[in-house]
């Protein structure tokens, strides 16, 4: 008999170390960009099912996660990392199907996970506090605590690199999570219930609820047992997270939007500026936070730059995700895809002269999936709408400027500030130039080298706080000040 084909099922949830069905959730549709059909049906949670897992994660908070000595909560984490490593086989594909992510750049970042687990697990035992030197009659000392229960809330275009970088630095400064990834990409996610369970997490200390933002996300955000949002999103979202977690003044961490200059001078080597800035403005179709997607290039080799980009955009490969040789994927909604085709029109509104692109692509082997090409757009200024909104799609602007000042203006002159790239054979203006950027990261000749160990997170509108690096913890503990008289002696004032 044939086997019986279908959307795969996943059907649980996993709270409080249990794999448990929806009280009032529903199953949902999870559709494979590449194809626009479902491939996954998946167990969406109700608020009920989000009170159960915060309360799961305030009593392991509260219980043995607490109490366990920090060394050993870093050998569970490296004990986490290692069988992170041993699941990729199992979980890449469903990373890549849910996506749309390349299998050739899931692998590098997955592969790169591992890593940053082991870096998390090597800050766990290392939340040290400090002496303060006051008089004799005190002994003054701090002591870093962890925040408590930590909502993690992600985006869709690199869920388990998203979900990483926030559990990872959480289970290291001792909280508890309650994870929901993304509406478009549940499952990878979802699937790291395996993992702790397999590195013998105790139940409660990483809770998954796939679900609606604005549902589930939101009572997430405003709910009482929660006591900090670690979220990577969008501006709008985040601004409608601190209303809702007014009430109860939550903390928040927040990795935004970014609109990063990428900015080539004409004493630069123009191949490799121009490896980086294509494959920065296109990389993951367009859909990464760090997108290099304002070209800025120095008026001499401007017609040169933007030839280059025209030629460059024709031999990009788009294709299926899971096939090795694509280096360009899909959309990862249609609704991503709608808001790129506007982008498209608002370009020849605006006037942008474009060079590459600007369509969607019609292929037999692409039918139904949500493909766009790269697109190049000169003649830009940096008032134009394509220059200064979050497009999100494979969309390179190239602006034009005249010496130094004119990029530095043009380059911050944006309410974003995640990164910056920019590409100069001359040492004194990287420094000159890199020093007056308002990025959290400013890459010189490179780009978008982000590791583990590296703080990362937004000036301006691009977010508050920091991932990565020891800085990492930070946002996770609280400090204590503790005072102990050694005398144990109190005046009384109203003798
Ligand atoms: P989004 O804000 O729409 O959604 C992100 C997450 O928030 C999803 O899980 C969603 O369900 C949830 N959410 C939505 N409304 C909510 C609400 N009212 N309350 C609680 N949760 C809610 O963003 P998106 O479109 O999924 O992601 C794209 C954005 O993420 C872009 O702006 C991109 O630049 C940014 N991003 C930033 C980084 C970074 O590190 N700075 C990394 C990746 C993506």
């Amino acid at each position: 008999m044939a086997k019986a084909t279908g959307p795969e099922r996943f059907e649980h949830l996993y709270i409080n170390g249990e794999w448990v069905k929806p009280i009032d959730g529903a199953l949902v549709d999870s559709i494979d960009p590449a194809t626009g059909r479902p491939w996954a049906l998946v167990a969406f949670a109700g608020k009920q099912d989000v009170d159960r897992a915060v309360e799961a994660a305030r009593a392991a908070f509260r219980g043995p996660w607490r109490r366990m000595p920090a060394h050993e909560r870093a050998a569970m984490l490296r004990r986490f990392a290692e069988a992170f490593r041993e699941a990729i086989p199992e979980i890449i594909e469903h990373e890549v199907r849910d996506s749309g992510r390349l299998i050739v750049d899931a692998r590098a970042d997955l592969g790169a996970e591992v890593a940053w687990y082991h870096w998390f697990a090597s800050l766990a035992d290392k939340t040290l506090g400090t002496t303060v030197p006051m008089d004799d009659s005190v002994h003054c000392f701090t002591t870093r605590v962890p925040v408590g229960v930590v909502a993690a809330i992600t985006p869709w275009n690199a869920p388990l690199m998203t979900i990483c970088l926030k559990l990872g630095a959480a289970l290291a400064a001792g909280c508890t999570l309650v994870v929901k990834p993304a509406e478009t990409t549940p499952v990878s996610t979802l699937l790291l219930g395996r993992i702790a369970e397999r590195a013998g997490l105790p139940p409660g200390v990483l809770n998954i609820v796939p679900g609606h933002g604005h549902e589930i996300g939101d009572h997430l955000v405003g709910h009482p047992g929660v006591d900090k949002v670690s979220f990577t999103g969008s501006g709008a979202t985040a601004k409608r997270m601190l209303k809702t977690g007014a009430d109860s003044l939550k903390r928040f961490t927040f990795e935004l939007g970014g609109k990063a200059p990428h900015i080539i001078f004409a004493d630069a080597d123009l191949e490799q500026a121009l490896n980086s800035a294509t494959s920065s403005a296109w990389t993951n179709c367009g859909q990464s936070c760090a997108l290099g997607s304002r070209v800025l290039v120095e008026r001499p080799v401007y017609d040169r730059v933007a030839e280059m980009f025209r030629q460059r955009a024709a031999t990009v490969r788009v294709g299926m995700p899971m096939d090795e040789a694509t280096r360009m994927g899909p959309q990862n909604s249609q609704q991503q895809l709608d808001k790129t085709l506007s982008y498209f029109e608002i370009g020849r509104a605006e006037g942008a002269e474009l060079l590459a692109g600007g369509r969607r692509i019609d292929r037999p082997d692409l039918a139904g999936g949500y493909f766009v090409e790269p697109t190049v757009y000169a003649g830009v200024t940096n008032q134009m709408r394509i220059a200064r909104e979050e497009i999100f799609g494979p969309v390179a602007a190239l602006i034009p400027f005249d010496g130094e000042e004119e990029a530095i203006e043009i380059a911050n002159d944006t309410p974003f500030g995640l990164t910056a790239g920019l590409w100069t054979n001359d040492l004194g203006r990287a420094h000159r130039v890199s020093n007056r950027i308002e990025a959290g990261s400013v890459w010189v000749n490179t780009y978008r080298y982000v590791r583990w160990s590296l703080p990362y997170g937004g000036f301006k509108q691009s977010g508050w706080g920091r991932e990565n690096g020891i800085d990492a913890l930070d946002p996770y503990l609280e400090t204590r000040t503790t005072v102990i008289s050694t005398t144990g002696q109190a005046a009384n004032p109203y003798a």
